[in-house]
């Protein structure tokens, strides 16, 4: 995909805030640290654009960035930061509640297609199973990228996507992508995902 344009257009707190235009969206979710903004950035092929999430005070925040003024990259808190103790774990599944359960007759919006990231170099841990477990319940489309896989060697590739698996409880069949924001590993693929989800979007 040719990113002609992306722009940040605003930071969301609440239900009332969120975009409700009608273009499809592309949600991306991981623990904190996991390499969302850097696969962002990566993806668009705008350096600084995404850091704009990671600014104290955006961190809590659903920022919406406008590409190609076609469709919202959308870019949800991370969560399970080290410290972050049980009220800010519930803070953020009220949030992520807010956001891909709002909908009703009234709303203009598609389904997003979810990114989740998972550490590669870290594997999947119970906070991602949980993480998983919560938007596969909610039935919106799912890819899983696995990041920084710059780090592992080739040959560790194979294992660590099964163990990824294994953690999520992931089916054969559902896309587990391993990426790298560095090396560029993984984009075409990643893309192609947005890209067929934009086209069913539009259908
Ligand atoms: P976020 O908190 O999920 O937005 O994560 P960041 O994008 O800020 O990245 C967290 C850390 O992981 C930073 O130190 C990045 O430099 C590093 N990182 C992110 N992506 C990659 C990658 O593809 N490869 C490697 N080796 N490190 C990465």
């Amino acid at each position: 995909m040719k990113v002609e344009s992306a722009e940040f257009v605003k930071s969301a707190r609440a239900s009332g805030d969120f975009v409700r235009d009608g273009r499809p969206e592309i949600a991306f979710v991981g623990r904190s640290n996991v390499g969302k903004s850097s696969l962002m950035n990566r993806l668009l092929g705008r350096k600084g654009l995404a850091r704009v999430s990671s600014t104290p005070g955006r961190t809590r925040l659903v920022n919406y960035f406008l590409v190609n003024r076609r469709f919202w990259f959308v870019d949800l808190p991370g969560y399970g930061y080290a410290k972050a103790g049980k009220d800010e774990r519930r803070e953020w599944a009220a949030l992520a509640d807010s956001y891909f359960r709002a909908g009703g007759a009234e709303d203009n919006r598609t389904r997003p297609l979810v990114v989740m990231l998972v550490d590669g170099k870290i594997g999947a841990t119970p906070l991602d199973a949980q993480a998983y477990e919560y938007l596969a319940s909610l039935g919106v489309a799912l890819v899983v990228v696995a990041t920084k896989v710059d780090r592992i060697p080739r040959g560790k590739r194979a294992a660590m996507e099964r163990g990824v698996r294994e953690t999520l409880g992931l089916e054969g069949e559902a896309p587990l992508i391993p990426v790298s924001a560095h090396s560029g590993d993984g984009m075409q693929e990643l893309w192609s995902a947005v890209a067929r989800h934009l086209e069913q979007s539009a259908q």
